[in-house]
C-alpha cells in the first residue's frame, strides 16, 4: 500500500510506536494508511559492546554519538530515491509548525532520527543533509518523545485519518489563529452558561462570533501570531 512511510532511528525501538499504536493514529496503522518502523541504532555498532557514542572532541560532558555509527545506520534506511526528508530531533533546530507539518504529511514519509546523550557527530548531519527539527525550547532527554510529536502531527492530517475532514481544517494555527472557544452540554454547568448565540441556530453570527474569540485569544495570547500566516 502507498501510505505515508515513516522509520525512526534510535536506541530505543520498543518506545515505538508508543502512544501511536492508539486511537486514530493506531486506526490508522492497522489499515495500512501509514506505516511505521523503528530501527535500532545499536544493530550499526561497533565491537564486541556496539559502540555508538563517545566522548566529546575538546572534553566536556557525555556522550556523542558518532557520526560512523549514524551515517551507517541512517544508510540502511534511506535511499535518496525515496526522496523522503531526514530529520534529526534537534532543540537547536527549526522550530515545528503546522505548515512544516502539512508539507512532510503531503509527501511520501519522512525519516527520523533521535538524539541521545549530549547529541550527534556535527559531520554527519552535513554528511546526510540531516534536518534539524526541535519541538520547543526545552530540553528532553531523547529525540524519542519528539518524534512521536513529529509523527502524531503528521498522521491525523493523512487522508482518512480524522473522522471529519473539516475538523483538521478549523484547527489553531490553521488559519494563523488560535482557535475560538468550545461548549457541549449541559446547558448550564456549576452556574456559567453557553454563550446564548451559539444556541441561536443562526450560522452566519456563529461563524462571526467564533471569529472574533479566535482574533481575541490570539491577540491576547499569542501576539506574534498575528498578521502571520503560515504558508
Ligand atoms: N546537548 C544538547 C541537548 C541534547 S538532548 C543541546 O544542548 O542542544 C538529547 C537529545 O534529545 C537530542 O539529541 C535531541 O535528539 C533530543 N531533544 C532534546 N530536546 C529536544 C527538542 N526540544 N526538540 C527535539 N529534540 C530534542
Amino acid at each position: 500500500m502507498s501510505g505515508f512511510r515513516a522509520d525512526v532511528l534510535t536506541l530505543f525501538p520498543e518506545m515505538f510506536p508508543g502512544s501511536l499504536g492508539q486511537s486514530l493514529a493506531g486506526e490508522a496503522l492497522k489499515t495500512g494508511r501509514w506505516s511505521l518502523n523503528a530501527h535500532d541504532i545499536r544493530v550499526h555498532g561497533l565491537g564486541k559492546h556496539r559502540a555508538v557514542d563517545d566522548s566529546p572532541a575538546g572534553g566536556g560532558a557525555g556522550m556523542v554519538l558518532r557520526a560512523d555509527v549514524l551515517a551507517n545506520a541512517i544508510d540502511a534506511v534511506a535511499s535518496p530515491e525515496d526522496h523522503r526528508p531526514v530529520l534529526l530531533m534537534s532543540p537547536r533546530g527549526k522550530p515545528m509548525t503546522q505548515a512544516m507539518v502539512r508539507e512532510w504529511a503531503s509527501g511520501p514519509g519522512i525519516v527520523i532520527v533521535c538524539g541521545r546523550f549530549e547529541g550527534v557527530d556535527e559531520r554527519v548531519i552535513e554528511g546526510r543533509h540531516l534536518i534539524e527539527v526541535s519541538i520547543g525550547d526545552y530540553i528532553l532527554s531523547g529525540g524519542e518523545p519528539a518524534a512521536l510529536v513529529v509523527l502524531d502531527a503528521c498522521v491525523r492530517l493523512l487522508p482518512g485519518v480524522m473522522g471529519k475532514i473539516e475538523s483538521g481544517e478549523d484547527e489553531s494555527f490553521e488559519n494563523g489563529l488560535l482557535e475560538y472557544p468550545h461548549f457541549t452540554k449541559p446547558r448550564e454547568w456549576e452556574g456559567r452558561t453557553i454563550p446564548e448565540i451559539l444556541l441561536s441556530g443562526d450560522h452566519g453570527k456563529i461563524a462571526k462570533w467564533r471569529r472574533e474569540q479566535a482574533e481575541r485569544l490570539t491577540r491576547e495570547r499569542r501576539p506574534d501570531l498575528m498578521g502571520k500566516n503560515q504558508d
